[in-house]
């Protein structure tokens, strides 16, 4: 099968590879929709830590499918069911997986990192996935390009939980990318009262318009701390949430918020990046809240998949390229050129 690959130490390739074997506690998917990820781009990149010298993984963690065969020990699923996959399991252990959350494991497995993914036409799921509760039955009403979004959509929706979203809030949103678009959506369905976008590109800030953003700012043209006080009568926001690898940001979200406001740091940045000097006694005098969040967990799938079947959401609307699954290559040099939106991948029926 045609599959998209990354070497440790002998980097990215597009080509041939077996078809997966399927162990006894495993099931066999074949894809239907898989997108490529900003983590996909970063492993091509720069490698990932997980990964040992040599070691060939198919790149892909965001991808729905249709099981095509399940292993003898397997019980629960079988072969035609439509499933979506929450992409990391824990080790089943630590304070992090007992708590349920086992995107902060610190010996997880995922797919496209450590385990074969899902760019490609067929992926084997290793027993773990189908234990640990990662596994959902699609319904209908959900498309498999919506569902290969549903990985990126829990990591918003992760997010959005942390930061305690209430009635009425006016949230501002650093970032107008796809996850930047998809909190304004999320934090839309979730009440905020008042929705602030911030971005240096005209055309992103548009879109967030057309997503019910009400004030877009441009910081090459706008001055955002006194924009954002002055749409808000002097109070600043309730939420400020950081959906960009910039550390400028970062610091500058903590000067936005009101009282008791939260400031969730949703982007990681680059290791390179300056360190970010945040002004503490804002937070002392203003019982301010700093937060960050990495992934989603089981639950945050869950949750998602809720929201995009009950249309709170409309995930279709940040995807800006579509391939079939055999255009692997022309899908991965869009993506690796810079995408405007998600790049999806479609198998043919
Ligand atoms: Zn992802
Ligand atoms: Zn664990």
């Amino acid at each position: 099968m045609l599959a998209a690959t990354y070497t440790q130490g002998g980097g990215f390739a597009i080509h041939e590879v077996p078809r997966p074997e399927l162990a006894d506690d495993e099931l066999l998917l074949r894809i239907t929709a898989t997108s490529i990820c900003g983590t996909d781009v970063k492993i091509v990149h720069h490698g990932h830590r997980k990964l040992r010298d040599g070691q060939q993984i198919v790149l892909g963690h965001e991808f729905v499918g249709v099981i095509e065969r399940v292993g003898a020990r397997v019980t629960g699923f079988g072969a035609g069911q439509r499933i979506g996959i929450a992409p990391n399991a824990g080790c089943g252990r630590c304070q992090a997986c007992i708590r349920g959350k086992a995107n902060y494991c610190p010996d997880y497995t995922a797919f496209g990192i450590d385990r074969d993914g899902g760019h490609a036409a067929w992926v084997a799921v290793p027993g773990c996935f189908i234990t640990q509760g990662n596994i959902v039955e699609l319904p209908d009403e959900v498309s498999d390009t919506e569902a290969a979004l549903l990985e990126p959509f829990s990591c918003v929706v992760n997010g959005v939980r942390s930061s305690r979203i209430e009635l009425g809030d006016v949230v501002v949103i650093y970032g107008a990318g796809p996850i930047g678009l998809m909190h304004v959506m999320l934090c839309r369905a979730a009440g905020a009262g008042r929705l602030i976008v911030v971005d240096v590109r005209a055309d992103r800030l548009e879109q967030a318009r057309e997503l019910g953003c009400d004030v877009t700012l441009n910081p090459h043209e706008d001055d955002v701390v006194a924009r954002v006080k002055r749409a808000t009568a002097g109070a600043g926001a309730d939420v400020v949430i950081t959906a960009c690898p910039a550390a400028e940001v970062q610091a500058e979200g903590v000067r936005l918020l009101a009282p008791f406001g939260r400031l969730c740091l949703f982007g990681g940045l680059p290791k390179s990046a300056p360190h970010v000097p945040l002004d503490t006694n804002a937070i002392h005098y203003g019982s301010l809240m700093v937060t960050g969040t990495t992934g989603g967990a089981v639950d945050d799938y869950r949750i998602a998949l809720r929201l995009v079947a009950g249309k709170r959401v409309a995930l279709s609307r940040v995807i800006s390229n579509v391939f079939p699954l055999a255009d692997l290559r022309a899908a991965y040099d869009t993506a690796l050129a810079g995408a405007e939106g998600k790049v999806v991948l479609v198998a043919g029926s």
